[in-house]
This record gives C-alpha cells, sequence and structure tokens, in this order.
C-alpha cells in the first residue's frame, strides 16, 4: 500500500482547555492600540521587541507568569488547530468557528463546545493535510496528498489500522522518527473523526461513525485551485468552503437551537467575499447567547462558579459549565421546561461535565456520588486527563455538593440520567 507522502502538518499540542484563559487575555489585549500592527512572532532578543515581554505577560492566567516563548508557542497552537486565524499581525482574530467556540465554554454550553472544538480541528486537519505547506495547498492542490483522504478510504477498506501501520505511513517516508505519530495521532482523534481502541492487546483506529457527514465530505472532496487553506480554516462554513455541507449536516444533527441559529448566519456568507468582519461575528454571537445563557449563569453562580464535584478544585466562570442533568434534547411530556429548569442543572468543570455526560458517573437525588467501572476503560477516558479522572474516583459515594439552597435534586432528572446515560457499576 502506499505510503503517505508529505510532512503532514500537525499541531504538536494537547490543545488543553486550560490554555483559553490564556489567549483569550491575550486576544483582549492585542486590541489595544499599543499592540495592533505588531507581530507577535518576531525575535524576542531584538532590543527593540522589548514590548513582546508586556504583550506576553498580559497572557497572565493565575499566578503562572507567560515569557513571549510560551505566548508564541500558544498562539501557534491555537491557529494550528483552527482557532486563530492565521496571521502574525496583532490583533489576533479567532476563525468563525472559534469564536463561537470560545463563546460556548464561556455561557456553560458544553455539549455545543464539544462539538465546536472537535469540528474545528476535524477541519483543519483535512485542510492542512493537503500537502505539505499552506503555500504547496495553495500553488499546487494535489489528491495525492491528501493523507486524511488516504486514511479514510484504507479504513473503509480494512475498518481498523494498527498503530504500527498507522506510524509507518505517518514516518515511513521520512527521516523523522518518534514523536509525529503520536501528535497526528492525537490530532485526528481529537478531531474526533477517528476512535481509539484495544483490540487483542494492539491500539487500533477507526472511523468514527457519528461524524460521518464529515469524513464524507473529506472522501469526496477533490481539490482545487480557487481558495487558500487560510480562508478555509477562518471561513469553514461559507459558500465555497470545502468541508462545509458535511460541517452543516453535523451541527443540524447535533447543535442546540442558538449555535444552530449562529451557524445558519454564518453560512450564508460567501468565502470570497472579503465583508466577513467582526460585525457579522458579533451578529452570530448575539444570537448564540440567545435565551439560554440565562440559566447557565443562574446554574454557575447557584454553585459560586466551583465544580460541584467535591474533589474537583476548578473554579472560575471559563472553565465552569452548566451541565443539563437530563440532557435538554429530550423531549419530556412530564417536563416540559426541563431544559430552563434550575432543578436540572449542576455546575461542573469541562472535564467532569465530559465525564458526566459520557456517563462515567452519575449521582442519585441526595447527591451520593456513583461511578462506572467504565472510567478505567482507556477508550472512554482517552481524551480526559489521567489527573481529572483521579477527581471523579476519589469522590466516589461522596456526596455532590448541591449549590446554595438546595438539599436534593428532581429524582426524575437524576433517574433519567442513571437508566439512560450512566454506562453502569
Ligand atoms: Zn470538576
Amino acid at each position: 500500500m502506499t505510503i503517505f507522502l508529505g510532512d503532514w502538518f500537525h499541531s504538536r499540542t494537547t490543545g488543553k482547555l486550560s490554555e483559553l484563559a490564556t489567549i483569550q487575555n491575550l486576544y483582549i489585549a492585542s486590541r489595544k492600540n499599543e499592540y495592533i500592527g505588531k507581530s507577535w512572532s518576531i525575535d524576542r532578543r531584538n532590543p527593540k521587541n522589548a514590548w513582546l515581554y508586556n504583550f506576553s505577560a498580559e497572557g497572565i492566567t493565575g499566578s503562572k507568569s507567560i515569557q513571549p516563548s510560551t505566548m508564541q508557542t500558544k498562539i501557534r497552537n491555537f491557529i494550528r488547530l483552527g482557532f486563530l486565524e492565521d496571521s502574525t499581525l496583532l490583533p489576533l482574530k479567532w476563525t468563525s468557528l472559534g469564536l463561537l467556540w470560545s463563546n460556548s465554554v464561556k455561557n456553560g454550553e458544553g455539549e455545543d463546545s464539544n462539538l465546536l472544538y472537535k469540528m474545528i480541528i476535524a477541519n483543519s486537519i483535512a485542510t492542512r493535510s493537503f500537502t505539505h505547506t499552506n503555500r504547496d495547498y495553495d500553488e499546487y492542490p494535489n489528491e495525492d496528498t491528501l493523507v486524511v483522504k488516504k486514511l479514510i478510504k484504507y479504513l473503509r477498506k480494512n475498518t481498523v489500522i494498527s498503530y504500527a501501520k498507522l506510524s509507518d505511513l505517518i514516518d515511513g517516508d521520512t527521516s523523522r522518527v518518534g514523536k509525529n505519530t503520536s501528535y497526528w495521532i492525537n490530532d485526528l482523534i481529537q478531531s474526533g473523526l477517528f476512535i481509539e481502541k484495544i483490540m487483542e492487546n494492539e491500539r487500533v483506529y477507526s472511523l468514527n461513525a457519528e461524524y460521518e457527514p464529515m469524513i464524507q465530505a473529506i472522501e469526496d472532496y477533490v481539490p482545487m485551485n480557487r481558495i487558500r487553506a487560510k480562508e478555509i480554516i477562518a471561513y469553514p462554513l461559507a459558500i465555497g468552503a470545502p468541508f462545509r455541507e458535511g460541517l452543516i449536516t453535523i451541527f443540524k444533527q447535533y447543535a442546540s437551537d442558538n449555535l444552530l441559529e449562529a451557524i445558519n448566519t454564518l453560512k450564508n456568507i460567501n468565502i470570497s467575499d472579503k465583508l466577513i468582519d467582526e460585525r457579522i461575528l458579533d451578529r452570530t454571537i448575539a444570537i448564540q447567547r440567545g435565551r439560554n445563557s440565562g440559566w447557565a449563569n443562574d446554574i454557575k453562580s447557584l454553585y459560586d462558579y466551583k465544580c460541584a464535584i467535591p474533589g474537583c478544585d476548578a473554579e472560575g466562570s471559563i472553565f465552569i459549565e452548566a451541565a443539563h442533568i437530563m440532557p435538554h434534547r429530550v423531549n419530556d411530556i412530564l417536563r416540559p421546561n426541563s431544559k430552563e429548569d434550575l432543578n436540572n442543572g449542576v455546575a461542573l468543570c469541562m472535564s467532569c461535565h465530559k465525564m458526566y455526560d459520557a456517563g462515567l458517573f452519575t449521582f442519585d437525588l441526595t447527591g451520593k456520588i456513583i461511578i462506572s467501572n467504565f472510567i478505567y476503560s482507556y477508550e472512554a477516558v482517552q481524551n480526559v486527563e489521567q489527573e481529572n479522572v483521579q477527581r471523579i474516583l476519589i469522590s466516589s459515594n461522596k456526596k455532590l455538593n448541591m449549590g446554595h439552597g438546595r438539599n436534593q435534586f428532581d429524582g426524575h432528572y437524576t433517574n433519567y440520567h442513571k437508566e439512560h446515560i450512566f454506562l453502569g457499576e
């Protein structure tokens, strides 16, 4: 079988959510007059660029200081993953989906932010894997080097690919050995399009049927020399963007009503139209904030912006999300207002929220936390930091923080979660 050609772009990052706060701060600072028009990527050792130290320091979160080199790495990572627009000049700009993602996180819309996170990376790796570099893609779009497309084709035929084989495909034709495979696999998994599992004691990879429309869109795409990679990544939903239909189909399937409405505004823009500007994005953000944010904010303040899991120390409004106990898409005639019902909400940090929505733990109406044995299975927790898993484990049988003035939950909701979402003990 053919070896994948090219030094395939990868992000070299775990894309940790904890970096969001830094990027947000830098994003805001980059709009100050003193920084506008300057390049964030220039040489910090040149005395003329002393301002870089001030700018980097603006990214500070908590007590960790930020040096120019760290600032540069973080911005580069967010660009590579498709969250920020590809430009060396300040101010920083979110890509259209990047902005919706950041907004979802801030609003505590965990399901939306998870979905956006994956699709941003999916669009980015699909686009960037055309050839070695952006420039190559722009000048010589070439199907032969479309790595992700090849991988999909292979998996259609063979269902799974082993770690060894994938590693061979990625690093096989280059002199590089070692880390590239793990970086790339990281991106593939984070895109949501591929799943890792263990088969006969071996790590193997397969397609994730949940995101079939995006997989299909990549499979069907024939590169054209018309739009630049940069634009595809900045405006993935605009008319003319190659993976637009795939993304829209997925958003229709899984996005909340508010997010879908915001996305509907973005998708009517033409990619060649340079009028996509912040005013349009502002409008979509206004839609996305919509009706739901009141509920999310109320829940978060009920918990003083702290994660309800007793062993978890996450706090602060960026990392805390309002989680629905019974998912808001469930149409339940007994609880017609479940989406806005404060009894149907609990404040969790993003990683606890992920694990809760994945059914790795549940709690009963008294708030007692019950852990699923599946929490030990690698596949289920692969996207969650081990540290965070530990926090849940030490909270087993303990009582969840119930929030101000609440001594028990509505059993209707907690039962729903236990029966339909919890993976079982
Ligand atoms: Zn937590």
